[in-house]
Formats: structure tokens, C-alpha cells, sequence
């Protein structure tokens, strides 16, 4: 391809909107161009990356014996009540609904399962036509709160999805394990350095779940790790060992304090010297939302911890929880932020403890009254007993809950997710085959997703410099550029011409750069375009010599035109 025919637009000056190394570069590269928060154009270059990867996605997809299908992206609300999630999306704000001529509600997809599951429920009638798994590459659409880093998060984006169908959980398990072998070899093919971690279900729901992490300082994700034991999790998901906590001891009579203006953990440390953070139960109340109705719950937390909110929106079987208001918590306590406790809580109101709370004696908590707090609470004799849950939020440092060493941490980009559905769909969808005693049985089901716009935007965080984007060879939109410095110096053409027909002939993907510019400026392009590998003919193209650049750390080289076919294959590790 001639990059005088390609549309290339780079620009010099980052938009104002790019907050991290990825966004910045592909839109001043002109890969990607905005139209609205989260949507994007790609460009021809950004399109070519967008294909190799998809590629590399169905090799492998296929290789593992799924099939590629294409779903159709406006779907009826009826199926989405059939799952019971039309509710819990529309309440979420994420789905993108509209009405037809009609008046019938119709959303755009967001996500597969519905669909894929009707289809499938539609042409598989025996078990003996399964295992099935079908999968997909086309553009989603989420509403997200926070479109932001270019494509990273957007609201339409390209992703894969793939289903699979099993007669029972055997199966599921042999689909699953094929399906995590087939994404390792995905991202490895790219080059990219990931992690594998256990992972909240969040919305799709199901039994376990793994999300693929590409290891970068942008990513929105935090990832607690043991190297000992291999252990790896989301903090969304994680848990640790806390080192055990100073006991409370021989139980005491409760007492009640004025504490005038003392709300917070640390002034209550300041005002009752001797009693730590660890003796303390918080009491956080949280407005939360289900399908039918929405109430206020009280959390109680050791002084020292935090609640992580994912876990208690499992707990609570809830849809979604926000902190409560100011007005909510006087409503719901009678007294004002900040002096809420498990004594004399009213009983409307669902109490819920952390484990790490469990068999606690003698805490310091609030009492509901404002200005007050008690010393040596004991649930169960001061106040009800909480559910007891596990609602901690798994810090660094903490014990890795299997070797008990340090948990490390580090941030990730999710560019693959993989769930355990079971039959929650399939059930809930009646959607069923004949087992081999010839009754209705519901499908036991897998989804798995992969970021197709996201990853690319991953491998930049990985693969960058001050000056422009590296790309990994497998994904770079074109491996080698050819390029002549001069295109009004015939030698220079003819030189570049013959290279990069060599170059095609063996195989590589390769531009030629005949764009009517400066050398400066045509260096500069490409410093920020990032192909692997550059060759630029220019003035000593009549001696047989060319400039041989790896973009990776700029190395460069005078080059002998015989040269330049075996260096540019061993740069691709091809030779
Ligand atoms: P996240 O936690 O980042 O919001 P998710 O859990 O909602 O992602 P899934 O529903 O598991 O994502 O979607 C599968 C894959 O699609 C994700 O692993 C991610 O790579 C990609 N993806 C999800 N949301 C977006 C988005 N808004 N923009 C680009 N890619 C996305
Ligand atoms: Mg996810």
C-alpha cells in the first residue's frame, strides 16, 4: 500500500480531553477520531490494527472449534424480560433504548446473552448436537458513566463475544478450560504482557468468573497478587489474612459517652485514647436498590477496614448501592452523620457485619444519638447480631488468603473476561434440550469477552515512548514502512520502489511512504506512528545505502541496500 493513498491526518498537538499515553497517541496519530464522548471513527491505520487483532481473535477462536455468527444488534425488550435484566440495565442507565414506528421498545445490545441463547435454544433440540459455542466481533453499545481514555471505555465499541451450549457442567468445564487456553495464546500472540484473575460476575451473574489483565499504570482495574502462591484477584473480588486482632477480652457492661462533634474513626481515636481504630465498629448506611424497591441497610466494619462495595451489592442480592444521604441517615437513625451504631438501631433497618467483626467483644461504636457513642458494644447482648458477611475490601500487604504472605498490588486493563454462566439464562429463559433419558434439561452456558477495540489501546500502554506509539509487530497496522525522502529524486523512487516490491514478495506487510513532504517531517510521523520497522531511502540511495530504524528505542543504522531484507526479517523474527 501506498501511504499516499491512505488517509493519514497526524496532528501536533494532543487533544485536551487525552489523559493517558494510549488516548494521546492515537489521536494525535489520527488513528482515532471523536465524534461524541466514548464514540469514535477509526481511522485506516486504526482500522488495520482493529483487523489484525480480530484475526489473531478468530485463528484462535476457530482453532478451539467456536463458530463465528453475527447477532443482530437491535434487540426487543421481550427477550431481555424473558432474562429478567431489562430492569436491572434500564434502572443501571447503561443500555441505549429506543422505540420503534410502533411504539415497541427495542434496546441496542450491549451485551449477547439473550440472543445468543434464543438462538440457540431455536436450532439445538438434543444433547448429542452439542457442545456448541458460537461467538461474534461487532460493535456494542453502552451508556457508561464515565466514557473516557479513548477507547479504553467507550460507549460504542468493538467486542468479541463468545456462548457456549453443554449438556452439563463436565462439559462447561472442558469449554471453559478450552476457551482460557485460547485467549493466553491470543494475548501472547500480541506480545502483550497479562495476568490472569479471579473476578466479580457483576451484572452477567454466575458461578466464577476470570478477567485478563494487561499489566499497565493507566489501568482502571487494581490487582492484588502473591508470587508465592500464585494467587491473583481483582479487588473488586479479593480477600486476604489479617494478622489476628487484639482480642476485646473479658466482656464488660456497656457504656455511653457524650462525644460532642466526634464522627470519625480518627477523632474517636483522639477522644478515647487507648481505643484503636481495630476496637471500633463503623457503622456506614448505604441506600441500596433492587428490582422493586430500594431501602437503607446499615454496614458494620472494624475501625481499621473498608467496605468494598462490590461484595456488599452481592451480599445484598441488590441491584446497586450508593452511601446514603445526610437526610436518609437522619431519617433512618434519628440522629445526625456520623454517630450511627448497632445500639438501639431500629429493626427496619438490615444490619450486616464483616467477618472480621465476628466473635468481637467490647467495641466502641455509635449509638444512634447525636453527639454519643458507646464503649464495650457487644453484638447480640447491646444490640441484634449482624449478618455476619464477608464485606472487606482486601488491601496490599495484607496475607495472601493461600500462602499468607504479602499481597502485592498492580493496576490492569480488563481486555478479556470469562464467566462459569451455568444455567442462570437458560433457566430463566426456559430455553432447553433433550437429555439422553429423553427429558428437558436447561443448557449449561459459558460467555467469554474480549475488548477488540480495548486491546489495541492496551498494547499502546504497554508499547510506547515520549515520542510515539511501538507497535507490537503482530497488530502494527503495517510491519514495515519504506520510505523515500525525496520523491522528486528519481534514484530515491526507483530504490524505495524495489525494496518494497522485495519486500512484498517476501511476505511482509509493508507501506511505502511516496508522501510529498519534508524528511523531518516524514521522521517525525513515523516516530508517532510507530511501525516496527522503517526504511528510509534518501540522499545516499546512488551509493546503495538506506537508514534502517527499529522503532523500538530508535535504533538506527546505515544499511546496505543487499542488507536490507535479512535485517528486516530477523526484525520480525522471521529469518
Ligand atoms: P469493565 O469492568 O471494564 O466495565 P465489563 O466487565 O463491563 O468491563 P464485559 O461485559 O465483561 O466488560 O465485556 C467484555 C470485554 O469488553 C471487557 O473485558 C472489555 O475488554 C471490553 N469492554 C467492556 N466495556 C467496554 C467499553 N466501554 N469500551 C471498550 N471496551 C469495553
Ligand atoms: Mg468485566
Amino acid at each position: 500500500m501506498r501511504l499516499s493513498q491512505i488517509l493519514i491526518a497526524t496532528l501536533r498537538e494532543d487533544p485536551a480531553d487525552a489523559e493517558i499515553p494510549s488516548h494521546r497517541l492515537l489521536a494525535r496519530g489520527g488513528y482515532i477520531v471523536k465524534i461524541a464522548a466514548g464514540v469514535y471513527t477509526f481511522a485506516p491505520l486504526m482500522w488495520r490494527v482493529v483487523r489484525k487483532f480480530a484475526q489473531i481473535v478468530r485463528e484462535e477462536l476457530d482453532r478451539a472449534g467456536a463458530n463465528e455468527v453475527m447477532l443482530p444488534i437491535i434487540q426487543p425488550k421481550e427477550l431481555w424480560v424473558s432474562s429478567g435484566r431489562w430492569d436491572r440495565y434500564v434502572t443501571d442507565g447503561i443500555m441505549f433504548t429506543l422505540k420503534d414506528r410502533k411504539g415497541s421498545e427495542m434496546c441496542l445490545g450491549p451485551t449477547h446473552e439473550e440472543v445468543m441463547t434464543a438462538y440457540v435454544n431455536a436450532q439445538v433440540n438434543s444433547y448429542k448436537q452439542m457442545p456448541v459455542n458460537c461467538y461474534q466481533i461487532q460493535d456494542k453499545f453502552r451508556d457508561e458513566i464515565r466514557p473516557r481514555f479513548g477507547l479504553m471505555r467507550g460507549r460504542e465499541f468493538i467486542m468479541m463475544d463468545a456462548y457456549s451450549f453443554d449438556a452439563d457442567v463436565k462439559g462447561l468445564d472442558v469449554a471453559y478450560q478450552k476457551m482460557r487456553d485460547a485467549y493466553c495464546r491470543i494475548f501472547e500472540r500480541c506480545n502483550l504482557r497479562y495476568t490472569i484473575v479471579q473476578a466479580d460476575s457483576g451484572a452477567i451473574g454466575g458461578a466464577g468468573s476470570e478477567e485478563f489483565m494487561v499489566v499497565a499504570d493507566s489501568g482502571e482495574d487494581s490487582i492484588l497478587f502473591c508470587e508465592a502462591s500464585g494467587y491473583a484477584a481483582n479487588v473488586e473480588k479479593a480477600t486476604s489474612r489479617l494478622p489476628d486482632a487484639p482480642a476485646g477480652g473479658e466482656v464488660r457492661p456497656m457504656s455511653k459517652h457524650g462525644t460532642p462533634n466526634v464522627r470519625t474513626v480518627a477523632q474517636l481515636e483522639q477522644f478515647f485514647p487507648g481505643w484503636q481504630a481495630g476496637r471500633m465498629a463503623k457503622t456506614v448506611l448505604y441506600k441500596a436498590t433492587w428490582k422493586d424497591k430500594e431501602a437503607v441497610v446499615a454496614v458494620m466494619m472494624r475501625g481499621d477496614l473498608e467496605i468494598n462495595e462490590v461484595k456488599l451489592v452481592n451480599a445484598l442480592d441488590a441491584m446497586a448501592v450508593r452511601l446514603a444521604t445526610d437526610d436518609e441517615i437522619k431519617a433512618a437513625t434519628g440522629a445526625d452523620t456520623g454517630f450511627a451504631g448497632p445500639v438501639g438501631l431500629s429493626d427496619k433497618v438490615r444490619l450486616l457485619g464483616d467477618l472480621s467483626l465476628q466473635g468481637r467483644t467490647n467495641l466502641l461504636t455509635g449509638c444512634n444519638e447525636t453527639g454519643f457513642h458507646c464503649l464495650d458494644v457487644n453484638p447480640g447482648r447491646d444490640c441484634r447480631m449482624p449478618e455476619f458477611k464477608d464485606l472487606r475490601l482486601a488491601r496490599a500487604g495484607e496475607g495472601c488468603p493461600v500462602s499468607g504472605q504479602p499481597l502485592q498490588q498492580a493496576r490492569g486493563i480488563e481486555v478479556g473476561h470469562i464467566f462459569k454462566l451455568g444455567t442462570k439464562y437458560s433457566s430463566a429463559m426456559g430455553a432447553t434440550f433433550m437429555d439422553q433419558g429423553g427429558k428437558p434439561q436447561p443448557f449449561v452456558m459459558g460467555c467469554y469477552g474480549i475488548g477488540v477495540s480495548r486491546t489495541p489501546a492496551a498494547a499502546v500502554e504497554q508499547n510506547h515512548d515520549d515520542k510515539g506509539v511501538v507497535w507490537p509487530a503482530p497488530i502494527a497496522p503495517f510491519e514495515v514502512v519504506v520510505g523515500m525522502l525525496d520523491p522528486k529524486k528519481d534514484d530515491q523512487v526507483k530504490l524505495a520502489e524495489q525494496l518494497y516490491g522485495e519486500l512484498q514478495q517476501a511476505g511482509v506487510d509493508v507501506c511505502l511512504d511516496d508522501r510529498p513532504m519534508s524528511p523531518g517531517a516524514k521522521f517525525k510521523d513515523h516516530e508517532l506512528l510507530g511501525l516496527p520497522v522503517q526504511v528510509f531511502v534518501g540522499r545516499r540511495a546512488a551509493e546503495g545505502m538506506v537508514e534502517f530504524l527499529i522503532r523500538k528505542g530508535l535504533q538506527k543504522s546505515e544499511l546496505a541496500v543487499a542488507d536490507v531484507k535479512g535485517r528486516v526479517l530477523a526484525a520480525l523474527g522471521r529469518s
